[in-house]
């Protein structure tokens, strides 16, 4: 009888785990589940909310793993998972067994530990932090905005998906403002007291939006301490000011998807431990974790990441079952960033399990020089689109 291999979650890190496994070995039984027909990449999302791309740029499907890697795709979710017996429970009842389970639930949020404001309210205040229907949501409301309005982002805490992401939006909505509606104005209020590239980004601001973008250091003032969902106001320094928005993007802290949480994977802080060779949970021997809900030593919480760790799950599960050690491969992480649809500006690093966890490798990597010229930005934002087709193509395509 065939090894059945199950995955929960079409996204970055279950697509390419399920696709890679039927890579390195056709044989066995892969089971796809994923509860949307089309999965929206946040990579490209900032580039839709900034009005330059559509949702068809950014959306993905399960056709090609389907029929042309004989992976069996079920949409639906996951409610449960029996480890014992190894099998998952779907919402509709009906159950599926397994040998081995992947997971990569991706995150969810953690709204109780911002005042005042509740996930109902996403309806209102978008996070935009998973793609689909929130990234319209924000677009629209941008759209909406009278010139000279004021946009403001609640930046989350560390650690969160896409470390430079949050930094990229502020850019492409300026972009944006800066077309359409010149009187804007943009403040971040970041709980934190630097990020992502920020050498970078402030770099690519002062040279294109001028003084439109205000950031706040957590250390001076930019800890929001609570919302006022009616009036649109974030308090923000110890309650000493309050920050009026005509649009409210509030990205709230965030943790392991709740399946993790609902089958045990997690730690106190709300992630999911692992051994970070393969990628194994450390509750349970079956079961493997990966993606942003994983703890993964210096990898961050990327697409990119994802991708890499897909392929070390699909090795490390090929080789256990057929009775051999695992490998310990190198991996890589990108993350370009566009500060406007013609500059952009990356950082690269790679890594490798090292005395129990994935380190990065000395000497290898970097981010963009600063001061450089106009045409290597330009180059930077060909290589932005260039690694947004490889990277879904190796995923979904
Ligand atoms: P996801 O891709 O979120 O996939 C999780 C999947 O699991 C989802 O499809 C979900 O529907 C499914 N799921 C959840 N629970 C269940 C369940 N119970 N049953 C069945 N299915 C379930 N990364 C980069 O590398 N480069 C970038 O330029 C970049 N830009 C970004 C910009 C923004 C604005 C944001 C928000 C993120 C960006 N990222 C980028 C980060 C990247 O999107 C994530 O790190 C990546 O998608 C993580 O992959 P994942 O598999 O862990 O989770």
């Amino acid at each position: 009888e065939k090894a059945h291999i199950v995955v929960v979650g079409g996204g970055s890190g279950g697509a390419t785990t399920a696709k890679y496994i039927k890579q390195f070995s056709p044989d066995m039984r892969v089971t796809l589940i994923e509860p949307n027909a089309t999965y929206y990449t946040c990579y490209g999302s900032n580039w839709v909310i900034g009005g330059f791309a559509g949702m068809d740029d950014i959306a993905q499907g399960y056709d090609t793993l389907r029929d042309e890697y004989g992976i069996e795709i079920i949409e639906d979710r996951v409610t449960a998972v029996d480890a014992d017996a190894r099998s998952v429970r779907l919402s509709g009842g009906d159950r599926v067994s397994y040998d081995k389970l992947v997971m990569s639930p991706g995150i969810d949020f953690r709204y109780d530990d911002m005042p005042g404001i509740s996930e109902s309210d996403a309806e209102r205040i978008p996070h935009a932090w998973k793609a689909g229907s929130q990234t319209e949501l924000l677009r629209s409301q941008l759209q909406d905005m009278p010139n000279g309005g004021v946009f403001v982002m609640v930046a989350p805490p560390n650690p969160f998906r896409c470390p430079p992401g949050p930094y990229e939006r502020v850019s492409l909505v300026a972009n944006y403002f800066k077309q359409e509606k010149p009187r804007s104005k943009i403040i971040i209020l970041d709980p934190k007291d630097g990020f992502s590239k920020q050498g970078l980004f402030e770099e690519g601001w002062a040279e294109h939006y001028g003084d439109m973008i205000e950031w706040r250091a957590g250390s001076s003032g930019g800890r929001a301490e609570e919302i006022d969902v009616s009036n649109m106001t974030v308090l923000a320094d110890s309650g000493f000011e309050r920050v009026r928005a005509d649009v409210l993007n509030f990205i709230p802290a965030q943790r392991a998807g709740q399946i993790a949480h609902d089958v045990g994977l997690t730690n106190d802080a709300g992630w999911v431990p692992v051994d970070q060779l393969t990628f194994k949970s450390e509750m349970d021997d079956n079961i493997y974790v990966l993606g942003d809900a994983s703890v993964a030593g210096a990898m961050p919480k990327s697409g990119h990441s994802a991708n890499n760790q897909g392929k070390i799950v699909a090795a490390a599960i090929v080789r256990e079952l057929a009775g051999q050690e695992p490998i310990n491969p190198s991996s890589a992480n990108t993350c370009y960033s566009l500060v406007t649809p013609d500059y952009a500006v990356s950082v690269a690093a790679v890594y490798q399990y090292q005395d129990g966890a994935m380190a990065g490798v000395s000497g290898a990597g970097g981010v963009s020089p600063s001061g450089a010229s106009t045409s290597f930005r330009r180059r930077e934002a060909e290589y932005t689109r260039a690694w947004y087709n490889g990277i879904t193509h190796d995923i979904w395509g």
